[in-house]
């Protein structure tokens, strides 16, 4: 069946990975539903504001549009958005769950005009599928082929307007002929201290948890910069303070949770501590290659380059070079290890 959510792809306590049952509910109910209440991105944003508006002033559904950026940023939500911003009805898929080219034709022939229709992980779609997108993307329209052998005959059927919205972890990955057919092509990036206080407070407000003066500011700072986390930690926050009996939740009990999670102070985990590990204490600060890191980390070579290397590439722990992931200086700070001579020329090399 075409319609499906969103793969699982980890069993991490706090990392961005999405399962079924938390899109369902929890994160239904902090989930932004206008754009006044999404934070930050805000030069996203006012580009969105933009096309919507032109886009309403011809009568026309908004142009196709590409979200993406590492996983918890808020694509899915931001799609939601432009649904809602634009009077329209949301179906959502993913790429994985289309597993037959007639899977899509059915959920494209199903539209309503003006219709958004999602896809999540689109690098994920098989090109066999892809191509059905193509002229409906273009034309809106399906070229489909009827029957088999020398009776098959090809057929024409016309669709309404409609917006499709792609999220992708990897623009890289999405292929070129895809990638022209979307009009707008938006890059979400990860949210400033200011932004990621700005949302734990929210979901707090939302949830109806009381935070201690200075909470909302160091949960923040713990989130990998990235909405989702913050909603995870501040559930496990409000999860071990009411077993304890608390309805308050103090500094304090933010330091034992995350502690207790593994969470260091600048909201790296165990597996991202491992993975710094695993190139300083077995490769000798790199370069080395994906999958011989996937294999020393015990990871899938996917959740490491979607889930993990984001952040720490952005927070300056980790370069992605052509030989391979390379450990910097700060890296080895934060082991309490001094880079050796070689380690540094590599990095320089790189
Ligand atoms: P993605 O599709 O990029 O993986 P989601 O859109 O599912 O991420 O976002 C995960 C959760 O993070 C949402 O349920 C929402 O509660 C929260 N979130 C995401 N973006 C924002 C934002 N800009 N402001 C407030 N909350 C957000």
């Amino acid at each position: 069946m075409a319609i499906a959510r969103t793969r699982d792809r980890g069993q991490h306590a706090v990392q961005p990975t999405k399962t079924a049952r938390e899109s369902d509910a929890f994160e239904q109910t902090l989930r932004p539903k206008t754009i006044v209440e999404y934070v930050g991105q805000s030069e996203i944003k006012g580009h969105l504001l933009v096309y919507m508006e032109a886009a309403k002033k011809r009568s026309e559904p908004l142009g196709h549009t590409l979200l993406h950026g590492p996983p918890g940023l808020g694509k899915t939500t931001l799609a939601h958005i432009v649904a809602h911003e634009m009077g329209a009805q949301m179906r959502v898929t993913s790429g994985p769950a289309i597993e037959k080219p007639g899977d899509l034709a059915s959920l494209l022939t199903n539209l309503q005009e003006g219709d958004v229709l999602f896809i999540d992980e689109i690098h994920r779609m098989r090109p066999v599928i892809e191509e059905v997108l193509y002229s409906a993307m273009e034309d809106y329209c399906l070229d489909l082929v009827i029957g088999k052998g020398p009776s098959a005959r090809s057929m024409r059927l016309e669709l309404k307007p409609f917006t499709l919205v792609g999220a992708t972890t990897k623009a890289g990955s999405v292929s070129a002929p895809l990638r022209d057919r979307f009009i707008h092509n938006l890059k979400l990036s990860f949210y400033t201290p200011a932004e990621m206080e700005q949302i734990v407070l929210r979901s707090a407000r939302i949830l109806a948890v009381e935070l201690e003066e200075g909470v909302a500011d160091s949960l923040g700072a713990c989130c990998r910069a990235t909405p989702r986390i913050a909603n995870r930690l501040i559930r496990a926050v409000r999860d071990f303070a009411q077993v304890d009996g608390e309805r308050f939740i103090s500094l304090a009990r933010v330091r034992s949770t995350l502690e207790a999670l593994g969470i260091d102070e600048r909201g790296l985990d165990r597996t991202d501590r491992a993975i710094l590990q695993a190139i300083i204490g077995k490769f000798g600060g790199g370069p080395v290659g994906l999958s011989t890191l996937a294999a020393a980390t015990a990871e899938e070579e996917e959740t490491l380059e979607d889930v993990y290397e984001p952040y720490l590439l952005q927070q300056g722990y980790l370069q992605r070079t052509s030989k391979g992931r390379v450990a910097t200086q700060l890296a080895f700070s934060l082991l309490g290890m001094e880079m050796p001579e070689v380690a540094q020329k590599n990095l320089f090399a790189a």
